[in-house]
């Protein structure tokens, strides 16, 4: 109430001193006229109350009302009341009263569009005859040169007046439009783009890779533990390493990078004309920068990165950003304060011919030791590498997913059962919202085990185990005997010793 009384208080402030010039200089014309007749001195009485004292009467009256602009409204309806009045008292004298009633239809239109001009207009002739019955019906219409000149003041000011007073009006709409677009586009604690502008950069990016080729990189950051610096050290330290965050995204990435504040303690940045290479890189930068100059003195607060290059075989720009997501949980799964890049490749035993496979020959026994734990020739096992890329698989897991030769990935996997109506059944219309849940469950931790419903009427029990660079998927029948007769599952691999099996081969 007392800030809307306020804005009432600046908006009668604003139209006080135009009111006061061009009611002092309406005056002069009306006096132009006046003084070059015989006038009684109580004819002069009414042009010069209005024009002199009730400026001022006009100023305090609407300080008093909440609705400055009803009452600014108001006030031009009495100024054209008093208009119609002079223009009578005037004899209809052509100049001032043209002039008057222009000006006075001008500040109407102005202030309140047709409806206000047509009130105005209204009260003009409600003034004209009132003035008729007060002072006389007398007709005059000839300007000389005195009255002419009168008028001139009036003519020259007013509309440079309303001119000043609307350009001055429109900067400051252009101002607020612009502090409102970067309010939308902003986010107010970091500074960086929000989520949603951010988006709509990176659905740019795609769009002009998709037409010129041109390489971008999509990175997607995690401060690692954070709710343990706001648990610990409070809210404001938390918001302090946010900042101090978004200021070292600034200071480390280029001009032409476009980092945003993607939700709480999430960022996210997108890197053109830049392969994936040179962001893991400038990533590894920023991440070893947080440990040797941390962003607050008394705690190292790290980061996960996720980085993923745009490829081809992308759809979407959703899902350039679930691709890097899922690197960013890969980060997460290894422990944090790392960088995954999205089809890093790397030599691994599980790849003879040489092809991007699981960080194994650093530690083959985890792998031994997984798949020694599993009976190769009664459950169906995948490997996925950190891009979700079929590594290897064993041929009952093929055969129970059907899997085509040309599926390469787990998403691929999925689609193609799904399309084919075959394999496990996925209870969504959309694959990819299917996909996208069943990734962020798989997120959620890093072993979970869970069931699974074939089309053909088959139950098996799965678990999930992500690990080092990618993940396994194995399914554990749990058919009865006579189900397993009926459906004709039989092993189809020898189970591998424990001290070192044969791997399979790369099936894809
Ligand atoms: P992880 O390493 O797995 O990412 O763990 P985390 O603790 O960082 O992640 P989690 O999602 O559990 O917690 C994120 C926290 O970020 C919780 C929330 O209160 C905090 N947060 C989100 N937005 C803000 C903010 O604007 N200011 C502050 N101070 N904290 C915020
Ligand atoms: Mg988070
Ligand atoms: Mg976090």
């Amino acid at each position: 109430m007392k800030r809307q009384r306020q804005r009432s208080h600046n908006f009668a402030r604003a139209s006080y001193g135009p009111r006061v010039v061009g009611l002092g200089l309406g005056l002069l014309s009306v006096a132009g006229v006046l003084a070059t007749r015989e006038t009684p001195w109580w004819v002069w009485a009414g042009p010069l109350l209005h024009g002199l004292v009730w400026p001022h009467l006009a100023w305090l009256w609407s300080r008093h009302c909440t609705d400055s602009v009803r009452a600014e409204r108001r006030n031009l309806v009495i100024d054209h009341f008093f208009g119609g009045v002079w223009i009578a008292t005037m004899a209809f004298n052509a100049l001032p009263s043209v002039l008057m009633l222009t000006l006075m239809g001008m500040d109407s239109m102005i202030a309140g569009g047709w409806r206000q001009f047509a009130r105005g207009m209204l009260a003009h002739a409600a003034g004209m005859a009132a003035g008729m019955l007060v002072y006389g019906a007398h007709w005059a219409p000839e300007s000389d040169m005195v009255q002419v000149l009168a008028c001139l003041p009036l003519l020259l000011l007013h509309p440079i007046s309303v001119g000043q007073i609307t350009y001055r009006a429109l900067t400051k709409l252009k101002r607020q439009r612009e502090e409102l677009a970067h309010l939308s586009q902003h986010d107010g604690l970091t500074g960086l783009y929000n989520r949603r502008h951010w988006e709509h950069m990176a659905r740019i990016e795609f769009a002009r890779f998709r037409r010129s080729g041109e390489i971008a990189t999509l990175v997607l950051v995690d401060l690692d533990h954070f709710k343990r610096v706001n648990d610990t050290l409070g809210h404001a330290a938390g918001d302090t390493v946010l900042r101090g965050f978004a200021e070292r995204l600034q200071q480390t990435l280029r001009k032409t990078d476009t980092p945003g504040r993607y939700g709480g303690e999430e960022f996210g940045i997108l890197l053109p004309h830049t392969g994936p290479r040179e962001a893991s890189e400038l990533m590894q930068r920023l991440q070893a920068g947080l440990s040797t100059d941390p962003l607050l003195p008394q705690r190292v607060v790290t980061a996960s990165f996720g980085v993923a290059a745009l490829t081809r075989d992308l759809p979407n720009h959703e899902a350039w950003m679930r691709l890097a997501d899922q690197m960013l949980y890969r980060a997460k799964d290894r422990g944090r304060d790392c960088v995954v890049t999205a089809g890093d490749s790397r030599p691994s035993p599980l790849a003879p011919d040489g092809s991007p496979a699981l960080r194994l020959r650093e530690d083959a026994s985890v792998m031994r030791r997984v798949l020694a734990g599993l009976n190769l020739g009664d459950i169906g096992a995948a490997l996925f590498d950190p891009s979700d890329r079929l590594v290897w698989a064993n041929a009952i897991f093929l055969k129970l997913y059907d899997v085509s030769a040309e599926a390469r990935s787990f998403a691929e996997i999925m689609r193609h059962c799904h399309r084919r109506q075959v394999g496990p059944r996925i209870d969504a219309e959309d694959i990819d919202v299917w996909l996208a849940a069943a990734d962020a469950k798989r997120r959620s931790r890093p072993r979970r085990s869970f069931s699974i419903d074939m089309l053909d009427g088959r139950y098996f029990r799965v678990e999930e185990m992500s690990f080092d660079d990618g993940w396994l998927l194995d399914l554990w029948t749990e058919i009865s005997a006579e189900q397993a007769r009926l459906t004709g599952l039989t092993p189809v691999l020898p189970v591998p010793p424990v001290d070192g099996p044969p791997i399979p081969p790369a099936t894809a």
